[in-house]
């Protein structure tokens, strides 16, 4: 018998597992592949791995806007990949690391829920007070004809394994996977053409931010088609109907499906053992509480916020509340990064968001070089930040970047929005001069002067 059974190593079951060891408890941590999940094995890491090489390229061939003359950069995609491969292992050694250190059990078997507080494998069963399902997310395959049967169709994963630079590729889907992939390729000189259904790329984003990336990116040459329903894929062709009904056609030497992902829910007994399942995945309350008592759930297989810092804490919110330690997940709160060049760094609500609901709000939009750092740090570049606060109280609502390192200093806008700061408050924040953060800080000083928008007044604090 053990206090917690945890299935899936991923950031949002180590964590969780880690976490649960150092508070005395014993537990249990299932894992059929690679320590380390998707993020490490297969997205967050090996993809950033990948943006940097790209930017170190970029930085050769801008290095004149400095003053220095470095001639024409030459990629080495193995030794790209090599390194990617290096990063991955060494972070992998760190979670096997933790988890002896934290002294958890590890157990790399597949393993399932057979009734009530237990879990089998193929070394056996084991009686678990409590169980975690942390089983994470695969790429989702829409129901397009030829999707699923064309070669030159790749999905997150295994364009990762590229091996030579394609001359073209069209990628289905503008949110943060097809954005990303599409900078990658498109710095090294990909001709990179995005279809995207909706009307806008990255819905997640804030819409005038979203724009300022888009023009960013055509900027380095990425086609978009938005509006545009993928109808079939036939070999290297992808078939689409364009935003005035017209069918279209465009040959990638690879189709990137960037359409976005699925919780991972078959094998795990999940159904046999009556628990909930939504269309998004697993479902759980804000402590990650499934329907039945002793299940719970973090992560991807939830589908509330597929992003591993999320998990991450969700994970420790579960081991909280199952362990008696009150704590809950505020997903208002979470912030989110696009490694696109330039980056993108968000939290808190859109500026749709507090309009749809109706919230009066104050707003502000600067340019980043307000921070004399920027202009030092991104020659001929532009950023900008963006911040949203309550009408009457100044509270911090949402905060939007775009350039520079703005992925860095979120954290300080996510501290603010998680605290419920106002702009009296973020006044008295010291922040280090020169750095690019002192835009968060002056925006959100701008944001309470500027005048009233949104909802009706009087609606938020
Ligand atoms: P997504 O849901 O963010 O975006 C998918 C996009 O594909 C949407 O814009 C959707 O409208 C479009 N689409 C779907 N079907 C289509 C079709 N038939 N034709 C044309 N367009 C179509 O999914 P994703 O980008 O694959 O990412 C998956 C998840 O992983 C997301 O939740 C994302 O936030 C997360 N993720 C986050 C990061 C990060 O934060 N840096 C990085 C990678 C992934």
């Amino acid at each position: 018998m053990v206090d917690l059974a945890v299935i899936g190593a991923g950031p949002g079951g180590y964590e969780a597992a880690a976490y649960a060891a150092r508070l005395g408890t014993s537990v249990v941590l299932y894992e059929k592949g690679a320590l380390g999940g998707v993020c490490l094995n297969v997205g967050c890491i090996p993809t950033k791995t990948l943006l940097r090489s790209a930017r170190a390229f970029s930085d050769c061939r801008e290095a004149s806007r400095y003053g220095v003359q470095a001639g024409d950069p030459v990629l080495d995609l193995g030794a790209v990949q090599a390194r990617k491969r290096e990063v991955v292992s060494t972070l992998g050694k760190g979670v096997a690391a933790l988890l002896k250190q934290s002294g958890v059990t590890l157990v790399r078997e597949e393993a399932r829920i057979v009734g009530r507080g237990r879990i089998e494998s193929a070394s056996g069963a084991v009686d678990a007070s409590h169980i975690l399902v942390a089983s994470g997310s695969v790429p989702a395959l829409p129901p397009i004809p030829g999707l699923g049967d064309s070669p030159a169709v790749l999905d997150s994963s295994g364009i990762l394994e590229l091996t030579a630079v394609p001359a073209s590729l069209v990628i289905i889907g503008a949110g943060v996977i097809g954005l990303e992939f599409a900078c990658f390729f498109a710095e090294f000189g990909t001709s990179v053409t995005v279809v995207e259904m909706l009307d806008r790329i990255a819905p997640v984003l804030d819409a005038e931010i979203a724009r300022k990336l888009q023009g960013e990116l055509r900027r380095r040459k990425v086609a978009f088609h938005l509006s545009a329903r993928v109808t079939r894929v036939d070999g290297h062709a992808v078939l689409f109907t364009d935003a005035e009904g017209r069918e279209q056609r465009l040959e990638g030497e690879w189709v990137l499906n960037a359409t976005g992902r699925k919780p991972v829910l078959e094998g795990l007994g999940l159904e046999a053992a009556g628990v909930d399942l939504g269309r998004a995945g697993i479902r759980v309350d804000e402590c990650g509480r499934t329907n039945v008592p002793g299940i719970w759930a973090c992560g991807d297989c939830t589908g509330r916020m597929l992003l591993a810092h999320s998990a991450a804490r969700e994970g420790i919110v579960a081991v909280n509340s199952m362990f008696g330690r009150p704590d809950r997940m505020r997903f208002g709160a979470v912030p989110s990064v696009v490694y696109t060049h330039p980056e993108v760094a968000q939290v808190g609500a859109t500026e749709e968001a507090l309009r749809s609901r109706g919230v009066g709000y104050r707003k502000a939009v600067l340019p980043m070089g307000v921070a004399g750092r920027f202009l030092v740090e991104e020659a001929g570049r532009s950023g900008t930040v963006k911040a949203l606060v309550s009408e009457r109280r100044g509270q911090v609502l949402g905060v939007h970047m775009i350039g520079g390192s703005c992925g860095e200093f979120i954290a300080a806008a996510a501290a603010m929005v998680e605290l419920e700061l106002c702009v009296e408050d973020v006044r008295q924040i010291v922040f280090p001069h020169p750095t690019i953060s002192e835009a968060l800080k002056e925006v959100v000083l701008h944001a309470g002067q500027a005048s009233p928008s949104g909802g009706p007044a009087g609606q938020a604090g």
